[in-house]
């Protein structure tokens, strides 16, 4: 750079500085980033004062997955988080595809409340167990949303409070999935439902409670995060072990019914968090996958799949039930 040049330089910096002044000191003394920060350099889809950092770029604290090279949003007042919903980021399919699982499931709920259920001839206990599975669908997408669109905010405190809530939101997703399952498998055992769902009950708090450690959110416990949530999903097997003997082993037709469709979501479980946890696809095509088809688009896919099939499949159990009423209660 010539000499002469220095000063025209910093002058630049200060003026530019002086419009952004959210921007760290790290990137303020690189002129390079501030040019390239000018929003005329974008001139479609994006907003005044939003643009997309490279991976080098953004903030240690976003930095979580090294094969997603570009398309970051970061450095964002909270405004124009919300703004940047409409723009094309590497972000852009994880906050519209749980934005749309939430209408998924809202909608879902209507249509329970006014056709199925009716037509079912529910008790007040089904529209109650419909009404938390549905609840906890919808608030686990929602959490991830917010976790999507807010997590480029400026403020590291900001970003970290809505991981919390995000993992919050699958602990309460899960247990979305825990309670009409429980409920409809043990309808005739009063006795081992209340067990089932106060031990389930109890797993998620403690899920809750393990968030509140300094370290939880780091990127060390990644792997461990994921372990904590394998766990709390594979416990599902001790409920469903004990349902297959109580109603007479794998022979018998509600058995035959019922456990194919568990298996089918415990398999799209675990090709989920097989994604999460390896970062497969884009571990072999870094930086080609930043948009579309990485593995946390596939993992949030999977997991309004995963609702959508259980609750298809609460449903199913319901009408059995009605069905079948509590004629002979087996052992337990
Ligand atoms: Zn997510």
């Amino acid at each position: 750079m010539p000499a002469g040049s220095v000063p025209v330089c910093r002058r630049a910096l200060v003026n530019v500085g002086a419009g952004i002044s959210i921007m760290p000191q790290k990137l303020l003394k690189s002129a390079h980033y501030i040019e390239l920060g000018n929003y005329h350099y974008w001139p479609v889809l994006v907003p005044r004062g939003i643009r997309l950092y490279t991976y080098e770029q953004i903030p240690s604290f976003l930095k979580d997955n090294p094969y997603i090279t570009d398309g970051y949003r970061a450095y964002l007042p909270s405004k124009l988080c919300l703004k940047s919903l409409f723009i094309l980021s590497n972000e852009t399919v994880n906050i519209w595809s749980h934005l749309l699982g939430f209408f998924l499931f809202f909608s879902l709920g209507i249509y329970d409340m006014t056709t199925v259920l009716p037509a079912a001839s529910a008790s007040r206990d089904d529209y109650v167990i419909y009404s938390i599975c549905l609840f906890c669908f919808q608030v686990c997408m929602l959490c991830s949303v917010g976790y999507h669109l807010f997590c480029c905010h400026r403020s590291e405190k900001a970003n970290r409070r809505w991981m919390a809530l995000d993992y919050a939101g699958i602990a309460i997703g899960i247990l979305g999935c825990y309670v009409p399952a429980v409920f409809y498998a043990f309808y005739c055992n009063e006795y081992w439902r209340q067990v089932y769902l106060i031990m389930v009950l109890a797993m998620i708090l403690a899920v809750f409670f393990a968030q509140i450690h300094p370290y939880y959110l780091t990127k060390q416990w990644y792997s461990l995060r994921a372990l904590i949530f394998c766990c709390v999903s594979v416990y599902g097997f001790i409920p469903t072990i004990h349902w297959i003997w109580q109603n007479g082993g794998m022979n018998t037709p509600i058995v035959q019914a019922f456990v194919p469709r568990v298996f089918v979501m415990y398999l799209m479980g675990a090709v989920a968090i097989f994604l999460y946890v390896t970062k497969i696809p884009e571990r072999y095509f870094p930086g080609q996958l930043n948009y579309l088809g990485s593995s946390h688009q596939c993992w949030h896919i999977l997991v309004v799949l995963m609702f959508y099939w259980w609750h298809q499949t609460g449903v199913y159990i319901m009408q059995y039930r009605h069905k079948q009423p509590c004629l002979e209660l087996m052992s337990t």
